[in-house]
Formats: C-alpha cells, structure tokens, sequence
C-alpha cells in the first residue's frame, strides 16, 4: 500500500474528457466534437511556425514581448497588461494558484466550462456551482452564491457548452455586485466569434478585479500549439507571473500566434463562415424537431426529448462517422454540442440526424 497522500481536493478531479477523434471501422470522420476551426489554422501561421524550425536549440524569450505587442496593436489593448499561457487553460491554472487555495470557494456556473472546477480542486480550493436560467448565466444567481469565501468567479460568455452569452450591461451588473475581494474572470474563448465584442476587455480597464481570458484554440485554429492569453490590471499581471513558468510557451507556438493573430482576413473569413453556417445548421435541426438557444459561439447545442434519444442520435451520428460531443457532464443529459464545421460538415450532419429522426417515428 501507498504511503503518499495527494493534497485534499485532488482526488476529486475527474478526468477530463476530450472530445472524441476516431470510430474503430469507420472512414471519412468529421470531428465536430471539440469546438475547432473547421478550416484548419491560417497559412500565416503554419508559415511562422515552420520559420522557426532551424533555431529549436535556442530557449524561447520569457517575457513573450512580441507576441503580447501583437495582441495589444490588434486588440487596442496594453501589452504590460497581457499574460500569455500554455491555452487559456493555464491562465486558469494560475488565476486558482494564485487567488484560490485551502478554506476558500471558486464559483462557476451549472452548465459551465469544466476547467474551473478542476483547477479550482487542484489548487485546494472548493469549487461552488450555481444555477443558471434556461441554459443562460444568471447574474442573480451568481451574485446570491458570493461569500466572504469567493475568491473567484468564472463565467464563460459566450458559454461552453451553452453557446449563449448575456449582454455587456449584465456583465456590468455583475462586476458591480463582486466584492472587491474577489476576482471576475470573464473567459472570451469563443468572443472573436461575435462580431464587435471586446470580450469584457474595456471592463478590464474600470475595475481592479475584472480579468478576461482569451485563446488561440478556438477562431485562430490553433488548439493543438496551446497559446492562450490574459488581460487583467497591472496588479494581478504581476501576481500571476510569479507563478508562471519562465519558458512556458515554445518558439514555434509564440511566432504562429502572432502571425494568426496579425491575419484578419482570416478571422474575418471564419467568422463570417461561422455564422452563416451556424444559423443554417440550427435551423435544419429545428426543422426536424431538434431544437436549439441562439448560439453566438462556433456550436450548437442540440436538445432531444431525452438524455436515450440524445444518445441515440449520437451512436447513429458515429456511425455515418460523424463526431459531436455528449454534455451528460455539464448538467445536459439530453444535449448533444455540435461544432460548426464547414458547409459538407453541417450538411451531413442534417442529413444524418434526418436519417435518424426517420428511422424513430
Ligand atoms: C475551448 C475553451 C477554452 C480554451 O482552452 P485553451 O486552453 O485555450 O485551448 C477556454 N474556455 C472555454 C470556455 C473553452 O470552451
């Protein structure tokens, strides 16, 4: 028997579930369960990265000096006021190792992104989850579970695996009503897909304890490099660098991300893709009885009359070899979230969920 103890919290971390890549037997997969860009990552960037190749003895910089400069031209924003991390993820990480620990509570919706919690365990904190209204964050509710304990709240807006968003007033209302113990982290992965949202960023400059995070993952294609950044005050900048890892993030991942995220043309192409096929997708499904919120993100969320019904359009789904994502997880037992693929992708999957709905009635 083990003598070695992990620290209280950590094993109460589930594994996190990635969405699927692969169906034994079956050719020609479309993999729409993990919110990718279904056009692959900007030539720019490809271009950046393979730039690098000949220099892969050389340390990366630790400051990310030109990539932060980059964010900041592009985005109107300060660049000492950027922290870049391994994803968003790690930004996440270090907001829990820094802010949360023993005796204190971290809030996240009921349908929200599955990083919070971990994170929060992982630093001994307790994550705190609380209701949502109709697959929607609710200011109110988030407010009533705020104690002396907070020490952080996240919200995702848009929301994953949702797709909804509330408005700027209602983020507002909410910072409004955080004591100014606690930090506001206002996770933008998907706020590149909603056109003239800042992601919370002009919050960030009013208040001492808003932050926004953003990625690479998600519009820039870039989720297997792992670039993901923060915009926060001055002060948490400097707290959160302390505990960041000097050599973080490699060459190749820092050249690729400033190219992409210098190509506006190509945000502007994806998410001008994204929303025409979005909208078609969802409409197709409501056409056959599978209805969904208005998603402002790069998914939707597909609701069944049941959590047997949902599972049974997935298996079939697999099948025609077409991957999407169960959201038992995340409190939506008869969800399933689909990303936005490229016109074939959405076409298949109507054409298969026709199929589906055929062979039901
Ligand atoms: C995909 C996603 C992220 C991005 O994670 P990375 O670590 O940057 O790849 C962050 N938050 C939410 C809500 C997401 O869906």
């Amino acid at each position: 028997m083990t003598k070695l103890t992990p620290q209280p919290g950590i094993m109460d971390i589930a594994l996190y579930q990635g969405g699927a890549s692969h169906v034994e037997g079956v050719s020609n997969i479309v993999k729409l369960s993990s919110n990718e860009n279904p056009f692959g990552p900007p030539v720019s960037a490809q271009e950046a990265f393979k730039r690098e190749a000949g220099q892969l003895h050389r340390y990366p910089p630790t400051d990310h000096r030109a990539l932060r400069e980059a964010i900041g031209e592009v985005h109107g924003l300060n660049p000492a006021q950027i922290i870049c991390g391994v994803g968003s993820d790690e930004i996440i990480t270090f907001l829990c190792q820094a802010y949360a620990g023993p005796g204190t509570e971290v809030l996240h919706t009921e349908h929200g992104f599955a990083m919070y919690r971990i994170s929060a365990l992982a630093a001994g904190a307790t994550p705190v989850e609380v209701k949502e209204h109709e697959r929607t964050t609710d200011v109110d509710a988030i407010l009533a579970g705020v104690t002396d304990k907070t020490r952080l709240v996240f919200i995702a807006n848009p929301n994953n695996p949702t797709g909804t968003m509330i408005s700027n007033a209602q983020i507002k209302r909410l910072a409004d009503g955080i004591p100014p113990s606690c930090l506001l982290v206002l996770d933008g992965a998907y706020a590149e897909y909603v056109e003239g949202y800042d992601g919370g960023a002009a919050l960030v400059h009013k208040r001492q304890n808003v932050v926004m995070t953003r990625t690479f993952s998600k519009m820039y294609g870039l989720g297997g490099l792992r670039v993901g950044w923060g915009y926060a005050p001055q002060a948490v900048i400097d707290v959160l660098n302390r505990v960041r890892g000097p050599f973080n993030l490699s060459t190749p991942a820092l050249a690729a991300a400033e190219a992409a995220v210098r190509d506006l043309d190509y945000a502007e192409r994806c998410r001008a893709e994204n929303t025409k096929w979005r909208a078609w997708l969802a409409e197709g499904l409501a056409e056959l009885g599978v209805p969904s919120d208005t998603s402002t993100a790069n998914f939707i969320l597909a609701r069944f009359g049941s959590e047997a019904e949902a599972h049974a359009c997935d298996d079939h789904l697999k099948s025609e070899g077409i991957l999407v994502r169960r959201v038992g997880g995340y409190n939506l037992p008869n969800c399933l979230r689909i990303t936005v693929g490229d016109e074939a992708s959405c076409r298949r999957v109507v054409h298969a969920v026709r199929q589906f709905k055929e062979s039901q009635s």
